[in-house]
């Protein structure tokens, strides 16, 4: 077979590309990253080193799972002599492409790819990506359960797959059971996105929820997120479509940007189809309604009857960390909304309820702007509880915003931990009203994920009354 790794090209054809290569993987990372497409290129008969910053003992878990199987483990930091003789590398969306390492690889003519790449370069059926600054893994999962309900009343039945950033199933691992006749959504990180540029590859259908910054710590400029985002449409070609929220002002434009065809929602979704806003959808907020809309436009594209998609939206009960119901206390409503990363969906969050709210944000600094949601928490909140990070920041914007606007009913603390902040929380709530964890940031700087602050208020809200 040809060398089809050569000279920084990469053309993966079939799983053969991998029989009896040297195949770097770079990055295992503690929560199995690297372990699906390390299994998967054993499989294929590579010959696997897998290397990673971090000492063996920190990523037990995965070298665990990756138990039996032949493989190198170059652990507790990386060797200059891997990247440059290996055939190929695969590279962990977590690590920069800018990273040194990599330099030492290109420089060699060692060609790099990401596991996304390999599924989208292998994978028979057609592909939805999903992405979005907010509201991807929801808009994933409603597109995925209309294609359930549609799936299973086709004849020949379609199954249905459902992967990338969103749930523990590694589709890599199951690219030998998914066939031509089937449908993939997978939900796309910029980070996963901006690695797609090598293989010049963008879904056949490309869903954008919305745009606005984050993860400016990591792509430095909106540009370079914008344009990472932008590779999901950027190769799409005839017979693709780019399905975009037109009420997002910064998609404006993207509709030159991809060879595809267009078709923008809510518009191309017309009341009698979707219901306009006001689908009887389990999941709360306009958001969801605008999501639900999305998923609706990609079931006109896919040819998904109507009725069988609306019915499967409403019977959605949502994820888990989501504008999640916790329990009631009181007469007062808890939600776990930690996913909530970003100052938009703690913002669509608070304008999800218009009852009475007490609400705990703050967390790790990804460098975003808080303006506009200090403003938004100093009009629509009762109490807002500071905590992280950016705890000190939050509190000057919310103060300032409420001298601009003469709100001094509203009361805003800084809790000195996150167990504090959810008693807090608690002394000021009032029956009928909800307490919202809704944080806007990221967990890193108290937690090593978000799901363990989820669970963590889960289980201190258990505790309550
Ligand atoms: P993502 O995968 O982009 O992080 P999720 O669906 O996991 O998005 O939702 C993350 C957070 O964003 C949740 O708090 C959710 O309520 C909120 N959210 C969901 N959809 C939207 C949207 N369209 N606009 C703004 N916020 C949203």
């Amino acid at each position: 077979m040809a060398n089809t790794f050569q000279d920084n090209q990469v053309c993966i054809e079939s799983r053969d590309c991998f029989d009896g290569r040297n195949v770097l993987v770079m990055g295992l990372g503690r929560f199995g990253g690297g372990v699906g497409v390390s299994r998967f290129l054993c499989g294929c008969g590579a010959r696997v080193t897998v290397t990673d910053m971090a000492k063996a003992e920190d990523l037990r878990d995965s070298v665990v799972a990756l138990d039996g199987l032949d493989i190198e483990f170059h652990l507790g930091g990386h060797r200059e002599a891997d990247f440059k003789s290996a055939d190929l590398i695969i590279v962990n969306p977590a690590v920069k492409r800018s990273s040194e390492w990599l330099k030492v690889a290109r420089d060699h003519g060692v060609p790099l790819t990401s596991e996304m790449n390999i599924f989208f370069s292998l994978c028979a059926a057609p592909i939805v990506g999903v992405t979005g600054s907010n509201g991807k893994s929801t808009t994933t999962a409603m597109i995925y359960e209309m294609m359930k309900a549609a799936g299973s009343e086709s004849r020949p039945k379609r199954r249905a797959w459902m992967g990338g950033n969103i749930g523990r199933e590694n589709l890599l691992e199951r690219l030998g059971e998914i066939d031509a006749n089937d449908l993939v959504v997978i939900e796309l990180s910029s980070f996963q996105l901006e690695s797609l540029a090598e293989i010049q590859r963008s879904p056949h259908i490309a869903v954008v929820t919305n745009i606005a910054p984050n993860h400016l710590d990591w792509h430095g400029t909106m540009e370079e997120y914008v344009s990472a985002k932008q590779n999901i449409l950027r190769y799409q070609g005839v017979g693709d479509t780019a399905v975009l929220n037109r009420l997002n002002g910064g998609l404006k434009d993207w509709n030159e940007v991809g060879g595809g065809e267009v078709l923008w929602y809510p518009d191309s979704v017309s009341d009698s189809t979707a219901g306009g806003y006001d689908l009887p959808l389990q999941v709360p907020g306009r958001h969801n309604q605008v999501n639900a809309l999305a998923a609706m436009a990609v079931g006109s594209v896919l040819g998904i009857d109507v009725s069988i998609g609306r019915v499967a939206l409403c019977d959605f009960k949502g994820l888990e960390h989501r504008l999640e119901f916790v329990r009631e206390v009181d007469g007062v409503r808890y939600f776990n909304d930690s996913i909530a990363t970003t100052p938009e969906s703690a913002i669509a969050a608070i304008q999800a309820f218009d009852m009475p709210k007490v609400m705990i944000l703050g967390g790790y600094d990804k460098g975003v702007s808080f303006g506009e949601l200090a403003e938004v928490v100093a009009r629509e909140v009762d109490v807002a509880i500071c905590i992280g990070q950016v705890a000190d920041v939050l509190v000057e914007l919310i103060e300032e915003s409420k001298r601009k606007i003469n709100n001094d009913n509203m009361l805003c603390l800084k809790a000195a931990d996150f167990e504090a902040a959810v008693l807090l929380a608690s002394e000021h709530s009032r029956p009928g009203g909800v307490v919202l964890m809704s944080p806007a940031c990221a967990s890193y700087d108290m937690f090593t994920n978000f799901q363990e602050r989820g669970e963590r208020f889960r289980a201190i809200v258990g505790t309550l009354g």
